[in-house]
């Protein structure tokens, strides 16, 4: 067994959609960033690719890549799933939560939940989704972005 760890935060930029766990999510700003801004997303990718002991997001998506400008982040989950799997990983679990203030995530979890479940591969009981606001303290809390953690364990993927 092999565990990962990720993390990311973003800040909120007007005039852009706010997408996260590869849900939209109605808002009245998004993520700034390089991609669609799925803070959710980077924070998976990095523990997924950190359990393997390939690195990070920016490693195999460089930010200097035009090719990855505005990026659908799923393409790049997906991406980061086939590498796994060819390096002979498989997904035992995942569990997510994401920081925010603003707006409220709580009724966008299931969705969130099956459309990760879906790119990485498992079943939706696998994949585990949480929401917290800060109370007010820190970046998150005074509305400036929104950040997000990934705890993800693999397993090796046994010979078929
Ligand atoms: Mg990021």
């Amino acid at each position: 067994m092999r565990i990962g760890q990720g993390y990311d935060a973003h800040r909120f930029e007007k005039g852009k959609a706010l997408v996260l766990g590869g849900v939209g999510i109605p808002h009245d700003e998004g993520l700034q960033a390089h991609s669609d801004g799925d803070v959710l997303i980077h924070a998976l990718c990095d523990a997924l690719l950190g359990a393997a002991g390939l690195g990070d997001i920016g490693r195999h998506f460089p930010d200097s890549d035009q090719a990855y400008a505005d990026i659908d982040s799923r393409i790049l989950l997906r991406q980061v799933v086939e590498r796994l799997h060819a390096a002979g990983w498989r997904i035992s679990n995942a569990d997510l939560t994401a920081v925010a203030q603003r707006p409220k995530l709580a009724p966008h979890i299931d969705n969130m939940r099956e459309t990760l479940a879906t790119d990485l591969r498992v079943d939706q009981q696998q994949v585990n989704i949480k929401a917290t606001t800060t109370e007010g303290m820190g970046f998150t809390g005074r509305g400036e972005g929104i950040a997000a953690h990934a705890v993800v364990l693999l397993t090796e993927r046994p010979v078929e």
